[in-house]
């Protein structure tokens, strides 16, 4: 019995970020297109070689996108929305490939006949932290092959020696991704695998062996439409060339392991990281002719793995069936190298595996299975070690935590009055007018703000003159609100690099990397912050910056926090305690700072949930606890304080109905969501369900340059009235202006605020 090693894809971003930087050049247009290409062919070549030298047997090539792999599908599928303005016929270019990721203005700058252009829908890639772009299926639209990068990535790896496994997105998978419009998508579906078989007979002219074949979606809830999709798309695929190693991940087959089980493919991966509980059935239900592939670390994660544990299940299987042996999912969700964190202490980067380290991991297994444990001896010892070492450390377990989580109360969940009676109190506490304005928190994070930072982080500029700034800046911020005449101020979180690293910074229990990037979206890259231990929170996080902001204004201004559900929703969490248990140290440390704010006389403290719907499990069933739990989170958090202060929290979703309910648990008093560009239609939910709370829906939406006008926001007002008594109404945008200049902010909350003057003197 063979045991082999394979990567089903590595980060395309490059060890240090070199994909964004090139990217960003070549939009910049200081280098052209052969040097962008040029650029990533080096990283593909550099990502081959480095993989075949740790060991990986099976290659993946097409696992490289410029910007996006769903995307590329729906190029190389030639579906391409009409405003793109292609002649038809005509395969897309490169220009085309990037006015569908990002928009194009047109004109001169982009040098192309159409004008200007938005770009495609963005979302996220099932429970993942990673974007891409929704394909769009159009009642128009005729697919036809475009240019086939599996079979090019192929060819350029062969040609340098590198003998690879096509990745490539399965068919149903991106039918049902895609955004219908006046069509249902899987209409499409003999269209689609009549292309994709070309593809496949393409690749084997070209000698690929095999390809994998990503169906992510067969471990998600199947209607029976997708699930004949299925048969029929294997039943053609799997004569149409190469062998297929057909691959899920994210989570377990479960009820669609029959149907998995039943496809006409040469192989199977699974998903051992997140469901390692269906082993056993996979085994039993797939038949022994085919190649297994055991997702066995965790390739979205970064934590080194149990190898003693793992070959205690693997050595028996080894004796019966070949294995291949793989990261769970593709390893873009994880940074490259742990070697190049320089300031990781010993002890905790002894825990850790990145990309590199995790097909080190599966190179040592496989040798452990094939040559016997003591060949490999002091290798594993190590990982012992550093297995047993994580299992006991003083650092990770918190005694004081553990004690206050026990002790936890009923009570510590509740407000102290209901509803009714906090609007009240908090009226005369903090006398609003009708239709209160207010922000979502952060002001412009200028080049002068982000140079200022930088530079404070390489030391160039001391603490005391980097403070001296931030408090200048918080000034000019609050000064400029109350000449603007908002109503309820904030202080502008100049000293926030992002929502939650500021916060995991100053909570005992993170780390953080230097080099740790993951790939977010496009060139966008993010770091998030590794929850190892037990949370706590040494000292006040925000109460020094609100009470200066707090001193300069008689004008309430808001305490703004990050909730808990969303810190760990953007964390690398721990794998040795289920992440409600995480989040629950998480919520007490924020409640620290709620009461603490509240100590120091704010009035009014926003707590952030901006990634709560985006931790809703794959499968509908686990949605029930995992909302009970985040909202008990969020409400540890927020209830412990008095009636007087009004707790706001703000969603930057536009998608409630499903999860309403949820939403009126989490007993906020004023709620500020993304609504501006769906036409207030959502509120319709929102009044259905009786929201008793006060709403503010945002009115210009913030993603946008495009600077609103005071009478369509007035418009979308008297909208949001139709659903909504005027009592409840609050003026907004729809999320924080960080990413927005002064020159649009300025005008578009002058517009705002006259906009609910219109509004008071109307009723
Ligand atoms: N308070 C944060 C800000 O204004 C909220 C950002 C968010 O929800 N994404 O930036
Ligand atoms: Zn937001």
């Amino acid at each position: 019995m063979t045991v082999s090693v394979a990567s089903l894809g590595f980060p395309r971003i490059g060890p240090r970020r070199e994909l964004k930087f090139a990217l960003e050049k070549f939009w910049a247009g200081t280098i052209s297109q052969d040097e962008l290409e040029e650029a990533a062919q080096g990283l593909r070549t550099a990502t081959w070689a480095r993989q075949k030298a740790l060991g990986v047997d099976w290659l993946p090539s097409n696992d490289f996108s410029l910007y996006d792999h769903v995307l590329d599908t729906s190029v190389m599928l030639g579906a391409i929305p009409a405003r793109y303005d292609l002649a038809s016929g005509q395969a897309a270019g490169l220009e085309t490939y990037f006015a569908m990721a990002r928009g194009a203005t047109g004109g001169a700058t982009c040098g192309h006949a159409h004008g200007s252009v938005t770009a495609g829908e963005m979302t996220k890639w099932f429970d993942t932290n990673y974007h891409f772009i929704v394909p769009e299926i159009e009642p128009e639209t005729r697919l036809q092959l475009g240019h086939i990068k599996p079979l090019q990535d192929y060819l350029e790896a062969k040609a340098q020696g590198f003998e690879t496994r096509p990745v490539i997105l399965g068919p149903v998978t991106w039918l049902s991704l895609a955004k219908e419009y006046g069509s249902d998508p899987f209409d499409l579906l003999e269209e689609v695998l009549a292309l994709y078989a070309t593809v496949l007979a393409r690749l084997e002219e070209a000698g690929a062996e095999w390809v994998q074949i990503d169906e992510p979606i067969l471990v998600t809830d199947l209607t029976d439409r997708q699930r004949r999709a299925f048969t029929r798309a294997y039943a053609k695929l799997g004569r149409a060339g190469p062998k297929i190693m057909l691959a899920t991940y994210f989570g377990g087959l479960e009820n669609n392991l029959s149907l998995a089980a039943s496809l006409p493919v040469a192989g199977l991966h699974i998903d051992l990281a997140r469901a390692p509980e269906q082993l056993d059935a996979v085994v039993k239900a797939v038949p022994q002719n085919r190649l297994l592939s055991l997702g066995v670390v965790d390739g979205r994660n970064v934590w080194r793995a149990d190898l003693a544990a793992l070959l205690d299940r693997l050595e028996p299987l080894a004796a019966q069936r070949d294995l291949v042996l793989a990261p769970s999912c593709s390893l873009l969700h994880a940074p490259v190298d742990l070697q190049l964190e320089s300031k990781l202490d010993d002890e905790l980067k002894q825990w850790l595996a990145f990309a590199v380290q995790k097909i080190e991991e599966l190179d040592l297994l496989r040798r452990a299975l094939a040559n016997g444990r003591e060949s490999v001896a002091a290798e594993l010892a190590t990982s012992a070690r550093a297995t047993e070492a994580r299992k006991t450390a003083a650092r990770i377990h918190d005694r004081a935590v553990s004690e206050r989580i026990a002790a936890l109360t009923h009570d510590m969940r509740e407000r102290r009055a209901g509803h009714a009676e906090r609007v009240k109190t908090q009226s005369e506490v903090l006398n609003l007018p009708l239709f209160p304005t207010t922000t979502i928190g952060s002001f412009p994070q200028t080049g002068a703000v982000r140079k200022a930072r930088a530079e404070y982080n390489r030391g160039v500029l001391d603490g005391k003159s980097y403070d001296a700034f931030l408090h200048q800046e918080t000034e000019r911020a609050i000064r400029w609100q109350e000449e603007a005449g908002v109503d309820m101020l904030v202080h502008g979180e100049f000293e926030r690099n992002d929502m939650v690293q500021y916060f995991g910074e100053k909570l005992a229990g993170f780390a953080f990397t230097v080099n740790g990037w993951v790939q977010s979206y496009g060139s966008r890259c993010v770091r998030p912050p590794i929850l190892y231990g037990d949370v706590s929170r040494p000292e006040p996080m925000t109460v020094d910056w609100w009470r200066y902001a707090q001193g300069l204004t008689d004008k309430p201004v808001k305490g703004m926090l990050t909730g808990p559900v969303t810190i760990l929703n953007w964390s690398f969490v721990r794998d040795d305690q289920p992440r409600e248990a995480s989040c629950r140290q998480i919520a007490l440390a924020i409640r620290d700072e709620v009461l603490d704010l509240e100590a120091a006389g704010c009035k009014a403290i926003q707590i952030d949930e901006a990634a709560l719907r985006e931790g809703l499990p794959l499968r509908e069933r686990d949605w029930p606890a995992y909302l009970d739990w985040a909202v008990d989170c969020f409400r540890l958090a927020a209830a412990g304080v008095g009636n007087q202060t009004q707790i706001h929290t703000h969603m930057c979703y536009s998608e409630f109905n499903d999860i309403l309910p949820s939403i009126g648990a989490m007993d906020t008093d004023v709620i500020s969501i993304e609504t501006a560009r769906s036409q207030m239609e959502l509120l319709a939910g929102f009044a259905s369900y009786r929201y008793p709370s006060a709403i503010g829906p945002g009115i210009y939406d913030i993603h946008s340059a495009r600077v609103p006008g005071e009478d369509e926001m007035v418009a979308l007002m008297r909208l949001a009235q139709k659903h909504l008594r005027p009592e409840q109404l609050w003026v907004n945008p729809d999320c924080g202006l960080k990413t927005r200049g002064w020159d649009e902010v300025k005008p578009a909350i002058a517009a705002m605020v006259s906009a609910a003057r219109t509004l008071r003197a109307e009723t």
